[in-house]
């Protein structure tokens, strides 16, 4: 069978596939919002690649400088534009500096080298070498970043095969040295060439493939976050504390152990919006979040109900901690001159409640409390 395959055939093949691929990227940045900048640069990096195994699968007499040394060089952008993509999904500072120093010199050397049978050998091996050299320096920036976000799993699935291409181009390399004068083109078929073939075809379709399943991942995650949290304190909403209260109630009737709940309600929050404009209501909002969160447990959950109104669910806790929680709380609020006070009602599930639920209603009614009581309070239900 290869001996009836043209290796020209096998050039134009690996390039419309890499082509289709580019198009599938296109479809993916025009469709999702996520990550354009690495995706965009995706795409623009199999085009160049299907372009420069299609300029290369033009080579004949006579050589032409565009389908020579144009080729090498396309690809070598192509290379450059992939790790440009792959650190910015990842978040990575660019290294737009170490990559002009590095290729700038390699660029030039293909450019001049002219098209002849001569400098062919120089050529080829400057460029397998530049590209195993942004493979392997794409590989030692990333691998970090992608084990951190997406696990081990994801990790080696890009790092294994991403190493295979930058080992076998540096062995392409060395095949080369080592036919000297003779020059070793893909074009020029073999088992060798034959071998390039395979990795870019197995390559480019693993990277994509992997790299289609993290950004769906990392959707999914955004997704996912977006759902449960409020955007303006990245506390939890109101339907997921409602959750995590249900947990928590569910646990504390087969266990019996102690479970209270604190509903904090900001003291004439409306004069705050009133006077000093809804842009400080938010201030005040975001900063009672965070101190809310910095001074419970970690097993403790904080909610923004909705309005100037937090949850609080605290799993294992008695009535006299929970008092001494929102003492803490209460003291702390107006002690960083927030500019307002707030008033807490404490409740704490007892074996006859009906439902979750129940225990927010009894918090209410001593939320209720404090407010008729002159605000700036604490009142535990009874
Ligand atoms: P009380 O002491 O009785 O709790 O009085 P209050 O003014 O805090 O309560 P009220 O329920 O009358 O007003 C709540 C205000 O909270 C009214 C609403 O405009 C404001 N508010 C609700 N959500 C937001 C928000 O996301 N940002 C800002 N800045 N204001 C909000
Ligand atoms: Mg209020
Ligand atoms: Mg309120």
């Amino acid at each position: 069978m290869m001996a009836q395959l043209h290796p020209t055939h096998l050039l134009w093949l690996v390039a419309c596939q890499m082509t289709l691929h580019a198009l599938v990227w296109l479809g993916a940045g025009l469709l999702l919002r996520e990550s354009r900048r690495a995706v965009a640069h995706w795409a623009v990096f199999l085009l160049l690649m299907g372009a420069g195994l299609m300029l290369a699968a033009q080579r004949g007499e006579p050589r032409l400088w565009l389908h020579f040394n144009g080729a090498n060089l396309v690809t070598i952008v192509a290379f450059a534009l992939m790790r440009r993509g792959t650190e910015s999904f990842m978040g990575l500072p660019r290294h737009d500096a170490e990559q002009l120093a590095v290729l700038t010199p390699v660029i030039a050397l293909i450019a001049l080298a002219g098209p002849g049978e001569a400098t062919a050998p120089l050529r080829v091996v400057a460029a397998y070498l530049a590209q195993a050299f942004i493979m392997m320096r794409t590989m030692g920036t990333v691998h970090r970043a992608l084990r951190q976000e997406f696990g081990r799993a994801e990790m080696l699935a890009v790092v294994v095969p991403g190493s295979a291409i930058a080992v076998s181009l540096v062995l392409l390399a060395a095949h080369q040295v080592m036919l000297w004068p003779r020059p070793a083109e893909m074009q020029t078929g073999g088992p060798v060439n034959f071998w390039l073939m395979v990795v870019y075809l197995a390559g480019s379709s693993l990277f994509s493939f992997v790299f289609m399943v993290m950004l769906t991942q990392r959707l999914v995650a955004h997704l996912r976050h977006a759902s449960v949290r409020d955007p303006l304190t990245g506390l939890y909403n109101r339907r997921a504390i409602a959750e995590a209260l249900e947990r928590h109630w569910l646990r504390h009737r087969r266990g019996q152990q102690p479970l209270a709940v604190l509903l904090i309600d900001i003291d004439h929050f409306k004069r705050i919006n009133d006077t000093l404009g809804h842009a400080a209501g938010d201030s005040v909002l975001m900063h009672l979040s965070s101190l809310l969160q910095r001074h419970v447990r970690a097993e403790d959950i904080v909610g923004r109900m909705g309005g100037e109104e937090f949850l609080l669910v605290l799993p294992d806790t008695l009535s006299a901690q929970a008092l001494s929680l929102a003492e803490r709380l209460r003291a702390l609020v107006r002690a960083e001159a927030l500019g307002t006070t707030i008033s807490i009602g404490i409740a704490l599930a007892r074996a006859d409640d009906e439902q979750a639920e129940t225990v927010i209603a009894r918090a209410d009614a001593a939320l209720y409390r404090a407010k008729e009581g002159g605000r700036n309070r604490i009142e535990l239900d009874a």
